[in-house]
């Protein structure tokens, strides 16, 4: 039997330790706007930055401190993945529209990583790569042709890692190998939030921080948004409120479920543990339902492990277990490890958990990230703001869809979600059964 409690000290993010969430400096409410953006995370910030560069008079609004939500709370793993597989995309949209998805994954990675360095953001950023794991030999080869063809079709270096080099990526035994694709890596969420925050004020967007948007009517050509700190005319207006979503939005309300996502940060662990565990410091994925993803904290010394967590209150115990477990299954020797921080965040998903842009009743949306919006935050906000800037190209996407499907029977409790994961999790325990036979 581990040792289980206590459990963690802090029930806040551990990447608020070098960079907390605070409020800005209150700032009047314009009467009038260009741009309202309701939601001042790495979407809203992004677009801001574009219009404000553009000559917009543009605001933020937040109803809680900028960045709150899941912009300083995610592992900071810059995956950029679509969860539907390319097969899946090219049943359901033909080979040509699940092959520009599939690549504009790619662009928008390397516009992060340009972003970052043209505007020096201090965020940790690593092109480290991402191992990712196969649970039985089953698993393995179809992982290592899709490396293959990942390399073949757009270029990236990508690779299997057999079981037998294993221990060269990952100090477990857990896997039956796995695959690299070396153009994902890590920052620091909450210092990158900090820095796109530092460059959209330089810009000079205006960022309303615990103001609530409360409704949104139009007004002829315009909007008049309802706020807690008055009323806004703004011509145009941007939705990125993603797993934040509230009432004040009903129509994207009925179309996002917010799932919790949780993260365990461990103590600090010796740098020979470090070395021995994560000898190439890379990001960590595994190929299951409810897969565990995981990293080096920036600093290198302690693991930060994140998973789903289906309960809906705060106690906490049972998903903090379920991801403790998950770490000891994975590492045994980290049996008695201690953890300092667990916190949890909402993830965006549409029921066909594809991100997208769409407008609807002249507003404009950037949404359903579906837990990887480090990469697509930025890059579908600063697409959505060139479409409201008539920038043609530079606001095209493979992800301008039609708004998504209404969730039969929701109104934006997901009262669901726990089965749903109960379901995903038999799907696992018997692919498990399956590749271990
Ligand atoms: C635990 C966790 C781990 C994750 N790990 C990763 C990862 O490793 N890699 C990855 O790529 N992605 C990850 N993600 C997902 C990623 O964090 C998100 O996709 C991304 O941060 C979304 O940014 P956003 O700006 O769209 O939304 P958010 O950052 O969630 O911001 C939305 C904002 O809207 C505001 N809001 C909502 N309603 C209103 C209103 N009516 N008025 C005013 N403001 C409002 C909220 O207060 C909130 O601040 C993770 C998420 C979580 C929770």
């Amino acid at each position: 039997m581990h040792n289980r409690l206590p459990l963690t000290q802090k029930s806040t993010p551990y990447w608020w330790e070098a960079a907390p969430v605070r409020p800005v400096p209150v700032q009047p409410l314009a009467k009038t706007l260009d741009v309202a953006i309701v939601g001042a995370g790495y979407t809203g910030l992004a677009a801001g930055l574009t219009l404000a560069r553009a000559g917009r008079s543009v605001a933020a609004f937040d109803a809680m401190n900028p960045g709150e939500g899941a912009s300083s709370r995610n592992g900071g793993i810059t995956s950029g993945s679509i969860r539907p597989g390319y097969s899946v995309l090219t049943r359901r949209f033909g080979e040509k529209t699940a092959l520009a998805i599939e690549a504009e994954g790619k662009v928008a990675r390397e516009f992060l990583y340009d972003f970052i360095r043209t505007e020096n953001m201090a965020c940790d950023f690593q092109l480290t790569g991402l191992f990712k794991g196969a649970l039985g030999f089953d698993q393995y080869e179809p992982m290592a042709r899709s490396a293959e063809l990942l390399a073949k079709r757009l270029g990236i270096e990508a690779y299997a890692v057999p079981h037998a080099e294993q221990h060269g990526y990952i100090g477990t035994d857990f896997y039956r190998g796995g695959t690299v694709r070396m153009d994902i890596g890590g920052l620091h969420p909450a210092k990158f939030h900090a820095e796109l925050l530092r460059v959209a004020l330089a810009a000079g967007v205006t960022v309303h921080a615990q103001t609530p948007v409360t409704g949104i009517k139009r007004d002829g050509e315009a909007f008049l948004l309802r706020t807690s700190a008055g009323v806004v005319r703004a011509r145009q207006v941007l939705v990125c409120t993603n797993g934040y979503t509230d009432s004040a939005l009903p129509f994207l309300r009925r179309r996002m479920v917010p799932v919790r996502s949780r993260m365990i940060a461990t103590e600090t662990l010796s740098p020979e543990v470090m070395a021995r565990l994560m000898p190439k410091k890379m990001m960590m994925g595994e190929n299951r339902q409810l897969g565990f993803y995981y990293r080096p904290s920036p600093d290198g010394t302690r693991i930060l492990l994140g998973g789903r967590d289906n309960t809906r209150d705060d106690n906490a115990t049972a998903p903090i277990l379920r991801l403790r477990d998950g770490l000891i299954e994975l590492f045994p020797e980290l049996e008695n490890v201690r953890l300092s921080h667990t916190w949890y965040g909402n993830v965006a998903m549409h029921r066909d958990m594809i991100p997208r842009i769409f407008e609807r009743d002249g507003l404009v949306y950037a949404t359903g990230f579906c837990g990887s919006g480090v990469v697509w935050a930025p890059w579908l906000g600063t697409r959505a703001a060139n479409r409201l800037l008539g920038n043609t190209s530079e606001a095209r996407t493979a992800f301008d869809f039609r708004p998504p499907a209404f969730v039969p029977f929701y109104n934006g409790t997901p009262w669901f979600m726990p089965a749903v994961i109960q379901g995903y999790a038999l799907q696992d325990r018997l692919a498990m059964w399956r590749s271990r036979r």
